[in-house]
Parts: structure tokens; C-alpha cells; sequence
């Protein structure tokens, strides 16, 4: 102990971040994935940490596997991130390049999730320069595909949270730093439609527009939005058709729903695989269900929160929470283990051109993580 106890370093963490933040990596663009991967597990390499590569597949890139050099091989702290971003490679030069202004950092993915997911690991890289180690085993899981609703880290999301005693989720922290108790379920459709073709004008009546039923059955899906009940269901991409002067052989729809429960997840379900066509020379085939379940606040929920509380107090902050619209990998977990999620850095505008944190969080936050792990057995 003393003066010369190393410290959380804002400067330090906010480089990492930058660095991480400037290997571009959508989710879609599987090399540039890896290419962060490759960073991360250098990093976590370094540290003296196992890590265990884990090979992408359907076209999406690698996950990697992190396990602290203590702790052994018992129920552990599962810390849940994700390496990709929807920014698309370019952003960087173009309309969001890394730059800090005062208390503000831009760039693509820096809050969601890129500096949260750094946070776990300028905590663990604290915890080896003070030659300290944690109770339980930290077991930090980054996954290549997050964005679009994790379709091939499921499985392993899922095992690792089973051997878990708690899961901790970096995802951002929400309006002045709330962690994140509670998530809607989150429902994904696809809705194909099949008419008949014809000459717009010369066979018209003979013509079965699969566009004009799409009309109609966007109306029927969007009015099945519920603000009460906690239901909203959103046609956020349709299309069809191949001229103007055709009548529209095909269309599609894509569609979101953000249920508050599973028993309310099954009902829409139902409701939305029903839909019928109003004209019966129009096929309608629809697909999909529920991608994410709800992740409701339990229990053991609000005890792990309580304890996170208690430890924001002893850094000196108030820690709130809050249930959010949006889904994560959260929403996989929260059944398995106690899930706290949003505990990553504080800021704005995820998912857009102005996506920033707030370089006044990096440091709190750091040891809200460290505490945490500190205070979790
Ligand atoms: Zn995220």
C-alpha cells in the first residue's frame, strides 16, 4: 500500500478504447470482426489470461473466450460483451472519426459496446498490477454477432451462463449512468407475399398485386401495437414489386416486436403467424418468433443490483436502474443467473453518427466492474 499503489488511468483506458475503437468491425464484415478479436486477445493474452478461441460460423466471425488466471474451474463471474458494431467500415474516415472534446469521445461503436467491453479488461489488468485476485473466477465472453441478435454465440452465451453464479453485461450505461435490470423480449418476422404478375395495362383484372396486401397488412401488424401492455410491433423494411407498369408479382415486410414477458411473447407470436390474406389469390408466408426472450427483474436480480448499489455508494455515486426496449444478450442469461446489464460507459447516441461516451464515466465505472467482482462470492 502507499503512494505508490498503481491507479485506474483515465488517459490509459481511454487509449485502449480509441485503439479498439479504430479496428472498424461491423457484423457483417467477418475479417474485420477477427481483426478486432485478434486485438482483444492479444491484450487479455498479455495479462496472463487463458483464451479460448472459439471459430465463427455462417458467416459471421470468431468468438473469444477469456478466463482470469485464477479462480479455477467452479461457478464463476460471466462478463458479457460484444466485439461488433453497425457501423459500417469507412466511418471511421468519414462521418464519425475518434475524437474527444472536452468530456465527450466520438466514434463508431465507443459506447455501444467497445468501451464497456474495455472496462472488464483495464479491470482485470488493475487487479494483476496489484497482484490481487477475486473470489470467484472471471470468465469475460466476447461474441462476434451481437447486433443481429446473436445467432450463432446462443449456445455458447447460454452454456457459460449455466456454470455461472452472475453475469454481468457491458452493454451501455442509460440516462446519467442507470444500469439495466429488465429488457423486453424481442420478436423477429419475416413476411413474404406471392401474387400474380400482369401487364399494368393491357390485363390489369388479371393481376393479383402482392403489394397492395402488404398495405393492408402492414396496417393490421403496426395497430398491433400496444403501449399499455408493452407491446410494440414494427414494420421497419418492406419492399416488392419490379416496375411501375407490372403489377406486383412479390413483396416482403420485416418486422420487430418488443414484448414485456414470455406469456405476452407467446400470445403475439400466434397473433402475428395467423395473419391471413385479404385476397386469396395473394400467398402470404410468414416465418420467425421469438429471438430474444423477455429478461424480467427477480429476486436475485434486485439483490445483485443492491449489492451493486452498495458498492457505486462506497466510489461515490448513486446507481439507478431501469427496463429498457432494447434487447441484448442479456435477455439470454437473465433465466440461467442473476444478469446485471448496462454496465458499461455512460453516454449517447448508439448506433448513430454521433455515437459518444462520456469521458467522465471511464474511470467510475472501471471500478464499479472491479468492485462488483470484489464484492460478488
Ligand atoms: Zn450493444
Amino acid at each position: 500500500m502507499g503512494g505508490n499503489e498503481p491507479k485506474l488511468d483515465v488517459d490509459e483506458i481511454l487509449a485502449g478504447i480509441r485503439a479498439w475503437v479504430e479496428i472498424e468491425s461491423p457484423t457483417q464484415d467477418a475479417a474485420a470482426v477477427n481483426r478486432m478479436a485478434d486485438a482483444v486477445q492479444a491484450e487479455y493474452a498479455a495479462l496472463g489470461a487463458a483464451v479460448e478461441r472459439i471459430a465463427g460460423r455462417d458467416g459471421f466471425g470468431d468468438h473469444l473466450l477469456v478466463t482470469s488466471p485464477w479462480g479455477g474451474d467452479g461457478p464463476g463471474i460471466l462478463v458479457l460483451s460484444h466485439m461488433d458494431t453497425v457501423h459500417d467500415v469507412g466511418t471511421l474516415a468519414g462521418p464519425l472519426p475518434f475524437r474527444v472534446e472536452g468530456d465527450i469521445a466520438y466514434g463508431p461503436g465507443i459506447y455501444d459496446m467497445k468501451g464497456g467491453a474495455y472496462l472488464a479488461l483495464a479491470a482485470m489488468r488493475h487487479l494483476r498490477r496489484l497482484g490481487r485476485e477475486t473470489a470467484l473466477p472471471i470468465r469475460h465472453l466476447f461474441v462476434s454477432e451481437e447486433e443481429v441478435g446473436s445467432p450463432t454465440s446462443r449456445e455458447v452465451i447460454e452454456r457459460e451462463a449455466k456454470r455461472a453464479k452472475y453475469v454481468l453485461v457491458t452493454e451501455p450505461a442509460r440516462e446519467g449512468g442507470k444500469v439495466v435490470t429488465a429488457r423486453k423480449g424481442v420478436g423477429r418476422f419475416e413476411l413474404k407475399l406471392i401474387g400474380r404478375p400482369a401487364h399494368s395495362g393491357a390485363r390489369h383484372q388479371d393481376g393479383r398485386s402482392a403489394l397492395k396486401e402488404l398495405a393492408r397488412q402492414i396496417l393490421d401488424l403496426e395497430a398491433m401495437t400496444d403501449y399499455a401492455r408493452g407491446v410494440t410491433v414494427n414494420v421497419g423494411l418492406a419492399g416488392g414489386g419490379s416496375r411501375a407498369n407490372v403489377v406486383a408479382a412479390e413483396a416482403f415486410a420485416e418486422i420487430d416486436m418488443r414484448v414485456p414477458n414470455p406469456e405476452i411473447g407467446d400470445e403475439m407470436v400466434a397473433k402475428v403467424l395467423a395473419l391471413k390474406a385479404y385476397d386469396p389469390d395473394v400467398k402470404l408466408v410468414i416465418s420467425g418468433g421469438m429471438n430474444r426472450p423477455g429478461y424480467e427483474k427477480s429476486a436475485e436480480i434486485e439483490a445483485l443490483f443492491q449489492t451493486a448499489r452498495g458498492v457505486a455508494a462506497g466510489i461515490g455515486f448513486e446507481l439507478n436502474d431501469l427496463k429498457t426496449g432494447g434487447g441484448s444478450d442479456g435477455n439470454f442469461t437473465a433465466s440461467l443467473a442473476p444478469t446485471l446489464d448496462g454496465l458499461g460507459v455512460d453516454g449517447k447516441a448508439a448506433h448513430t453518427h454521433d455515437e459518444q461516451l462520456y469521458v467522465s464515466s471511464i474511470v467510475p465505472r472501471a471500478k464499479l466492474m472491479l468492485g462488483l467482482w470484489e464484492a460478488l462470492s
